[in-house]
């Protein structure tokens, strides 16, 4: 073997990003909002940059008012148009959309990893595939509609607001069963990462989608707040924290706007004595420090039986040094970078602010960009700030416990409600605990297992609403009852009459 290897070069071989410079490049570099399907004159930017290398990658709008209720009046043009079409007709949109991902795949994955700082592995093997799966698999709810659901009508107009964490997959899971039911949208992603939502829109006209029907704008929080505010939305959509979810309740309250929110986490892995520790310890790299800890339902509190909890956490120490972090384009590399300054200041001030016994893997870090190394802290109890707070980073925490019904106490012993893991080779205990776990989905053996035919939404401070599955397609709907089958009101009783 050594023989063959002789003169090969097995190191580590980073992707190119030639073809998405070349891509921001033709466009100037600078982005307006893209709104009927155009992009607009830039107006005052900000920069977008690369968080692993510190570069501006391009120059992003901050929409203004104008900006918003331009693209809302597109998206209400274009609505009752693209509502009349059959399900079948706009499946055969959604499956365009689904193959213009799936061709330009390689180009939304770098620029992914360029703007957001992910692994270019987890970019390519999870992100752009599971994007298009969404369109695929709401292509083909969009062409049951019709028989499966007659009498339901599309809301009208949905204002879509979205993170920086998976910001192409966030984007398909909020436009994909949207579009589906009859609705359009106006997009907002977060400031931090807009530009795989500004190619998918250019990309979408490409390849056919009438103009209006997805409109982006582009911008920070004051953008969200016009899409909030504005009469010409029908329905929010929301992906974020938890503290920008309750302004968003609030600000829609009596509105008759429909509200999904999908907010934060701090989601339990509870590890029993009987349980395949090998298998564990992979699925609890997966859960905590994919995307570098920055998924909302992350496994970010570990729960591990007293009598394993030592040769537990060693193992998990072992396999920490273990992980590669750096160039994110580098496809040999677990760990990138954190999406920005303000982000990583704030995970390290967390880990700062706290106690228990710190461990940090002997990685080497990049010496530029934003990184943060992976993280085990042990000896906390239940009620530290630590064990209650989303960190939203590369952060595991973890306590131990000695019963079933202990692991549940304090499992549940959280605000939120997203994910938990449970992990046993006894499948009486697994399913015995994972009913009582407070959390919108439970995985055994396993976790961030996504599917698009799936519905995926928390309980709690974790939002309500689903996204994905019959479930999800639901929240874009409303049933339309015809005008006969509505009973006429009684007239009012004598002295109820309205005031003139
Ligand atoms: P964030 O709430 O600050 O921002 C999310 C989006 O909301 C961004 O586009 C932002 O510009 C916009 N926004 C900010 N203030 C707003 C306002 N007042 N009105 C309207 N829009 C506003 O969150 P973030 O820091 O971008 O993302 C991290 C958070 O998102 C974490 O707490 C994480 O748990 C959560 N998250 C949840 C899920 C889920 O499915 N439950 C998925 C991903 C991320």
């Amino acid at each position: 073997v050594s023989d063959l290897m002789t003169g090969m070069d097995y190191g580590p071989a980073p992707e190119s990003a030639a073809e998405a410079l070349a891509w921001l490049v033709d466009r100037g570099d600078r982005f307006g909002c893209h709104i009927d399907g155009a992009f607009t004159a830039p107006g005052a930017t900000f920069d977008s940059r690369n968080p692993a290398t510190g570069e501006v990658l391009a120059l992003i709008t901050q929409a203004t008012a104008d900006d918003v209720d331009t693209a809302i009046a597109a998206a209400r043009k274009a609505q009752p148009k693209w509502a009349k079409l059959t399900g079948h007709a706009r499946a055969r949109h959604l499956y365009a959309l689904a193959r213009m991902i799936q061709k330009n795949a390689r180009l939304f994955a770098v620029m992914e990893t360029l703007d957001n700082g992910k692994p270019i592995r987890e970019s390519r093997d999870i992100d752009v595939p599971l994007a298009a799966r969404h369109f695929y698999y709401h292509a083909g709810l969009a062409q049951l509609l019709d028989k499966e659901l007659p009498g339901h009508a599309p809301l009208g107009v949905c204002g879509q607001i979205i993170p920086w964490n998976f910001p192409l997959l966030m984007l398909a899971w909020k436009v994909a069963p949207a579009l589906a039911a009859g609705n359009t949208v106006v997009l907002k992603p977060a400031e931090w990462t807009s530009l795989t939502a500004l190619m998918f829109a250019d990309l979408a006209r490409a390849a056919g989608l009438p103009k209006g029907v997805v409109n982006i704008v582009t911008g920070d929080g004051a953008v969200g707040e016009m899409i909030v505010a504005h009469e010409g939305i029908d329905k929010i959509a929301f992906t974020g924290s938890t503290e920008v979810g309750r302004k968003i309740r609030t600000a829609t309250a009596g509105s008759g706007k429909a509200l999904s929110l999908e907010l934060g986490g701090k989601s339990p892995y509870i590890v029993f004595e009987d349980a395949d520790l090998d298998s564990a310890v992979e699925g609890l790299v997966d859960a905590i420090w994919f995307n570098q800890g920055q998924v909302c339902c992350a496994g970010s509190r570990l729960l591990v039986q007293e009598g394993i909890a030592e040769a537990f956490h060693d193992r998990l120490k072992a396999r920490m040094e273990g992980l590669r972090i750096g160039d994110p384009l580098d496809k040999c590399i677990d760990i990138g970078a954190i999406v920005g300054p303000v982000q990583r200041d704030r995970i390290a001030a967390l880990v700062e602010s706290g106690g228990g016994n710190l461990f940090q893997a002997d990685c080497p870090l990049p010496d530029h960009g934003c990184f943060y190394p992976p993280t085990l802290i042990t000896g906390l109890s239940p009620a530290d700030p630590l064990m209650q707070e989303e960190i939203f980073g590369p952060v595991l925490v973890s306590t131990t416990f000695r019963t079933p019904a202990e692991a549940v106490q304090l499992a549940n012993d959280t605000r939120y409600g997203l994910a938990a893991s449970v992990w046993s080779e006894n499948i009486n205990v697994a399913l015995d605990v994972a009913p009582k776990l407070s959390a919108g989905v439970v995985w055994v053996n396993g976790s961030n297992m996504f599917d698009a035919a799936a519905g995926f939404g928390g309980l709690r401070e974790s939002g309500f609403g689903r996204e994905g599955g019959w479930e999800g397609l639901h929240g874009y709907l409303r049933p339309d009852l015809p005008a006969k089958a509505l009973k006429p009101l009684p007239p009012p009783a004598p002295g109820d009459e309205p005031e003139p």
